[in-house]
This record gives C-alpha cells, structure tokens and sequence, in this order.
C-alpha cells in the first residue's frame, strides 16, 4: 500500500517543514507513518496559490465543473479497495464496512455535487424600480479554509471539497492531524484533474497549522467540522476579519422509544446506529429514553445485543466495531463510564470496560437508569457508550430530549406515525428519524441548531452555504 506524506500546496507535492506528527495504527498502536506538518509559511502558500486559483475557477462554467468531479468521483471509485484499506488501516475502521458504505457515500457526495453545481436556480430578473432591472446572481466566495476531524476522514473532505469546488470555490483543507492519510491519497488523484492551486491540503495540529489558516485575511470562508470548543475559537478568530462560518459540531442525539414500537427492530437499530464507527459519531444514537411500558423489555434484550457486537481488528472475520482513535479517546470514553457508575443509581449492563491488550479498544457499553441530569445524558463521549432512560409521557420526553446543548439528529421509535410526526414536529435537532435512525443521504441536509452549529452539509442547502446571493442592478 502507498503512503503519502507529502501536502499539496499550489500545484505541488512537497514536504511540511514542520514538527513530524506521528499516525498510530489505533487496533495495535503501532506507528504507520510519520507527517511533517505544514510551516506557517507553507499555509501562507497554500493559501496564496488557492487565491490566485480562484480568479480561473471561479470563471469556469458549472459544466467544466462538473466534469472534472465526475473524473475525481470515478478515480475515488477505481481505488476504492486502495482507499479503504488505508482509512481502516489509518482509524482502525473494520475494512468491509469502509468499503461497503463510506466509499460508495464518498464518491456519490462528488457526483451529486457534480450535478448540483448544474442545477441552482434563482428568482426573475425584473423591474423593482422603475427603469431599472435587477437580477440575481449566486458567485462562489473565494478561498475557503475546511477543517475536518478525525472520525471519517475521506467522507468529511468530500462533504467538505465537493460543494466548495461545484460552487466555484478554491480550497485549502486540513485533514485532522491524527487521520491525514487519505486526504494525502485524494490530492494525489485530484491533482492529475483540477487546475493547479485549486485544491491545497495541508496537515498538522489545530494550533499550529489550523489556526493560521483561520486567521490568514485571503480565506475567505471557514467550514469546520469539529468540537463545540474548537468552533467557539474559531468564530472569535474569524470575527476578526469577518469571516463567514460553516460549523458542524457535536451530537448528542436523542433516540425516543414509545410503547408501541416494534422492539426487534428497535433493538436491531440501536446495536448499528449506537456502535457503527465505535461511536465515534456525531449522530450516534446514544441517549436512549425509553417508555414506562417497554422499557424493562428493552433493556433485556439491548443488553444481549450489545454484548453480541463483534470486536477486533480492521481484518478480522465477521468484526463489528474496531477500536477507538487514540488511546486519549479510550481513557476519555472510560471516564465518562467510571463516573456514571460512581452515580450509584445507573447500572452497567454489557461492557464497560477497557479491553486488554494492543490496540485502544473499548468494550460495546449499555448504561441503564440514567437520569437526565447526569452527565453520561448531557455530554458528548464519541465512543461506544449508549444510556437508557425511562419516560412516561410524549411531553415529558420531548422535552428532555430538547433539554440539551446539542441539536444535531433525533430519532423517534413508534407504530403510531401521527404521535411520531408530533413529536418530531416539535424537536430541536437538524434532523430527526421515524423508526431508523442515521441513515443519510447526499440530496437532504446535514447540520445541525443550537450548540451543533449551523452548516449544512450534502444537498442544495450546501451549494447555497458556499455561495453569496448578489444583487445587480441596470439602469435602462
Ligand atoms: P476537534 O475539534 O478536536 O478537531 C477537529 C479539527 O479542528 C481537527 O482538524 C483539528 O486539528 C482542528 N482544530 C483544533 N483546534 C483548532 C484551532 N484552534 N484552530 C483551527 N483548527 C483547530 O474534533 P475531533 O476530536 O477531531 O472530532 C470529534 C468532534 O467532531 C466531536 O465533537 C464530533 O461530534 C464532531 N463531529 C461533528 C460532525 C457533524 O457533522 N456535526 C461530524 C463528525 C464529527
């Protein structure tokens, strides 16, 4: 397999002449490779190469665009079996879920947009004024600064690339400094195919190569998908130039269960929805409420079925779950769940532990009786820990489950889809699903209110973020 550690600034592959990051393996904790991150005069490059880019690309017809995404979304497709061995190699991700859902999400993001950039419209052009006309335009911003985490690395450069670029944007991206490899990979391919300076990915740590690239004065736009404190930085520094802002940030998505919900399939949705990835999701269905009636049923039989997940390494026969980014991550997941339990009133009852050995592995964890003020209900883990809390009514749940910082996804569980509409009517979260949960699709918004922040990702919505609506006005 290839490993690329080269960045790509202004047309060229070159070596970061900064401090070497190391990339661990996270199912042996062994090193794979060593980044040298970006220098703040490499960012600067970046960023100037993206900004004379700019001046071209924006020019280019959406059909030009389209094209060349197109190309980039075949290349992806072609190398598909390349990138996922290097994604789960890189986030110890099993490597048939890798190939099976996020590449083929990967290369859709680019084809949706690829046909999206062809298809904005807006109003009439006419007269407000009288002898005058004025019409509408919808122009690209500039340089836009994307900085994405760590948690699905490929997928968040495409979400991140792809309406930017259909939308006539240059780009400079920062792929998380734990997760940079496939970032690396993608430039390559992108860079036989987009004009020079177009597409910069430069890697390194949030301080020393994220900061500069919010603060540089060319960029023009920042889109973040990241922690909730990482996006409060990033709006102080960005209002010094007055920025615009794209942020997607944590979840803490609550899972309603009435009653009447069919348990099988329940139980089947929360063992996918609150372990795929390890957790490690920002739409995780991880705070369960459960009704009054349902919910000693559901609590049995959640328990068999965490207990079932299948964990181990990226290659290993009929693997589940993998293990966790870093072994940070690991000992921060151990100590929300070592502090739940010290609650008294909540029980473990699969999991809950570290498991042993190479690798930061963690064990699938179900936490019944949580209450909502206890901390394993209010903050985000980003690990493979689900709560269980018991409701009585459609009102009380609601409005717990409003009753959060977060305000990414939601999911509501019930054969009675009048109660489902209400309740979903009357939540607070970008998205919320009746009877599944997590499912996502190119053509519809992902983002989030509250605290999640506020871009959209995937859809038109996201080609409007990364655009400016412009007014012109000709005097007859
Ligand atoms: P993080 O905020 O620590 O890092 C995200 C990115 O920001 C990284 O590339 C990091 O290097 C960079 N960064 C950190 N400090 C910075 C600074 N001061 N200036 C500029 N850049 C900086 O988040 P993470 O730990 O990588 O990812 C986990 C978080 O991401 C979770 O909270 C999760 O919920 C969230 N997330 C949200 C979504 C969504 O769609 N809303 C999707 C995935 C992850």
């Amino acid at each position: 397999m290839k490993l690329s550690t080269q960045l790509l600034i202004d047309g060229q592959f070159v070596t970061g002449d900064g401090q070497a990051e190391p990339i661990l393996n996270p199912a042996t904790g062994e090193l794979i490779a060593s980044v040298p991150e970006a220098s703040f005069e490499q960012v600067n490059r970046a960023v100037n190469g993206a900004q004379r880019a700019f001046a071209q690309w924006s020019r280019t017809t959406p059909a030009q665009r389209s094209t060349v995404l197109l190309r980039l979304a075949d290349a992806i497709e072609r190398h598909a079996e390349e990138f996922a061995a290097l994604e789960s190699l890189n986030c110890g991700k099993p490597y048939l879920a890798v190939l099976n859902d996020e590449l083929p999400a990967v290369v859709d993001c680019f084809r949706f947009f690829a046909g999206a950039a062809r298809c904005l419209q807006g109003p009439l052009a006419g007269e407000y004024i009288e002898g005058h006309t004025s019409m509408i335009r919808r122009d690209p911003i500039g340089v836009v600064g994307s900085i994405a985490p760590w948690n699905y690395p490929l997928m968040m450069a495409a979400w991140k690339m792809a309406p930017v670029l259909a939308a006539g944007n240059t780009v400079v991206l920062k792929p998380s400094e734990q997760t940079p490899l496939t970032a690396l990979r993608l430039a390559e391919l992108a860079s036989e195919l987009f004009p020079r300076g177009v597409i910069n990915i430069v890697c390194g740590r949030g301080e020393s190569v994220g900061a500069p690239l919010v603060e540089h004065p060319l960029v023009r736009m920042v889109s973040l998908t990241g922690d909730i404190a990482t996006g409060q930085k990033i709006l102080q520094s960005a209002a010094r130039t007055m920025k615009r802002t794209h942020l997607e940030l944590g979840g803490k998505a609550p899972v309603i269960i009435f009653d009447d919900a069919d348990l099988e399939a329940v139980v089947a949705g929360i063992r996918t929805f609150g372990f795929y990835n390890a957790g490690q999701d920002c739409t995780a269905a991880c705070r369960i409420y459960a009704q009054g009636k349902i919910y000693d049923k559901f609590v049995a039989a959640m328990t068999d079925a965490v207990a079932s997940i299948k964990v181990g390494g990226p290659r290993e026969e009929g693997v589940e779950m993998g293990p966790l980014i870093s072994d940070r991550q690991r000992n921060r997941v151990a100590s929300f769940v070592e502090r739940a339990q010290s609650s008294g009133h909540v029980e473990v009852t699969a999991g809950g532990k570290i498991r042993p050995g190479n690798g930061f592995f963690f064990e699938p964890t179900l936490i019944a009786h949580a209450r909502q003020e206890d901390e394993i209900v209010r903050r985000e883990v980003f690990g493979p820990v689900v709560s269980v809390t018991r409701f009585s009514d459609a009102e009380q749940v609601v409005q717990w489950a409003n009753d959060s910082d977060y305000g990414l996804a939601s999911s509501v569980w019930t054969r009675d889809l009048g109660l489902a509409s209400k309740v979903a009517s009357h939540l607070q979260y970008g998205c919320t699903w009746i009877n599944t949960h997590f499912m996502l699709s190119s053509e519809m918004p992902h983002g989030g209110m509250k605290m999640s922040g506020y871009g959209k990702d995937l859809s038109l919505y996201a080609l409007e973020d990364y655009t400016v609506p412009r007014h012109i006005m000709l005097k007859l």
